[in-house]
């Protein structure tokens, strides 16, 4: 049983669950980085309600297309879920940079679609992810963000700073 009201994670994929292939089109790509289920799973203990966010201008680049996408994140789910790990949504952009979307994060437009689809409120939300795409995202939707980094300067004070989603989890158990 949770231990808590549940809320909202919103997970950045690439270089945040799974290593960073650099336009994923092919889940023979995936891989979980390290600390990747623990985090999950301490997410999941604690009433988190886990959705993916992920920017994938691979399709709007025409690298790969939107069904093999979403074969890559079905198998994804799959590997997750057979660790018991459920992810509740996955909200995807499929535009380049420079057509001018409203949902390529920084954009807020994932986040608010997650948030629709699980029905919790992004005041209470939490996004992580490896870029300052991410935490950008968490900025225009009033959440709170996690940089995945090594480097513990990288990101502006107000954002915290995770080597991995076991430590990231662990931030998030402290202060919700
Ligand atoms: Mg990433
Ligand atoms: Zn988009």
């Amino acid at each position: 049983m949770p231990m808590r009201e549940p809320f909202l994670v919103l997970l950045d994929r690439d270089g945040t669950i799974n290593i960073d292939r650099h336009y994923l089109g092919d889940p023979a790509g995936l891989e979980f980085l390290p600390g990747a289920l623990d985090g999950l799973t301490a997410l999941r203990d604690a009433g988190a309600v886990l959705a993916i966010v992920t920017n994938q201008s691979g399709i709007g680049r025409g690298m790969f297309d939107r069904e093999q996408a979403d074969t890559v994140n079905d198998h994804l789910l799959a590997m997750l879920g057979a660790h018991g790990v459920e992810i509740a949504h996955v909200a995807l952009c499929p535009h380049a940079p420079d057509e001018g979307c409203d949902c390529r994060k920084p954009a807020p437009g994932l986040a608010v679609e997650a948030a629709a689809a699980t029905g919790l409120p992004l005041a209470q939300a939490w996004v992580i992810g490896d870029k300052s795409s991410d935490t950008g995202l968490a900025d225009a939707v009033g959440a709170r963000g996690i940089l995945i980094t090594a480097d513990r300067l990288a990101s502006p004070a107000e954002h915290f700073t995770a080597r991995d989603l076991v430590e990231a989890a662990a931030i998030i158990l402290a202060e919700q």
